[in-house]
């Protein structure tokens, strides 16, 4: 049952990562909150998982390579720990079919919150909204964020990037509809206000390099409080 949905999800994803964002991700220049959002999708998309699988073999190349000229003067040993290592890093293969949790959050999130959507501990940041941030690395900010079926986040634009995976339900804003799975990569250029469509709460996996920007004095004094 589990497989099927996530096989009815990987088929509906619409909103991809960039390369960008999966070659900072294979090559480890992610902030951790960027890193917990990328490997969340990348657990959920079989066609990202199969371009990161392609950056990897990249940066495996490269390495290969550079193994190679260092080999020179060691070689024996170099060549055993050379078989050694890649031994292990075939049985470490960080691209094995996606792990299965029993509920909605893949591992990588239930990894951070110790659990699924029941043990995630909201809290209220007004309009019905509630948010839940992460414990990560403190160069940007990873939170999840429950809006109620209808509900709108404050209309806002963004100082870095903002980068945001839905779990449930499905947001739409001026430009798109994001479902289940759907990531979206917004920047300086956009400007939004995402609704939660009706129906079924929207839960989002959302990271952020800087704060947002809100429009109008409400939003922004909230904004002291909720750390958005
Ligand atoms: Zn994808
Ligand atoms: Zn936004």
């Amino acid at each position: 049952m589990q497989l099927d949905r996530k096989t009815a999800m990987t088929t509906k994803i619409k909103h991809h990562l960039t390369d960008d964002l999966l070659m900072a991700y294979s090559a480890g220049t992610l902030p951790e909150a960027f890193n917990l959002v990328v490997a969340t999708h990348i657990s959920l998309c079989d066609e990202c998982r199969a371009r990161m699988g392609s950056f990897d073999a990249v940066g495996g190349e490269l390495v290969a390579h550079l193994e190679a000229v260092q080999m020179a003067e060691d070689s024996l040993t170099a060549i055993m720990a050379k078989i050694q290592a890649e031994a292990g890093v075939s049985e470490d293969e960080p691209l094995a079919a996606p792990a299965v949790g029993s509920g909605l959050f893949p591992t990588p999130l239930r990894d951070y919150v110790s659990g699924d959507l029941e043990d995630v501990r909201w809290r209220k940041v007004g309009g019905g909204v509630s948010q839940a941030i992460l414990k990560t690395s403190k160069d940007a900010t990873v939170r999840l964020l429950k809006i109620p079926a209808g509900t709108a986040v404050p209309d806002h634009g963004h100082r870095g990037t903002e980068l945001t995976l839905v779990l449930q339900g499905a947001f739409v804003d001026e430009h798109d509809r994001f479902g289940a799975g759907d990531i979206e990569v917004a920047n300086e250029d956009l400007h939004h206000t995402p609704v939660a469509e009706a129906g079924v709460d929207c839960i989002c996996l959302s990271a952020t390099d800087a704060p947002l920007r809100f429009n109008g004095l409400l939003p922004r004094l909230a904004q002291r409080f909720v750390r958005i």
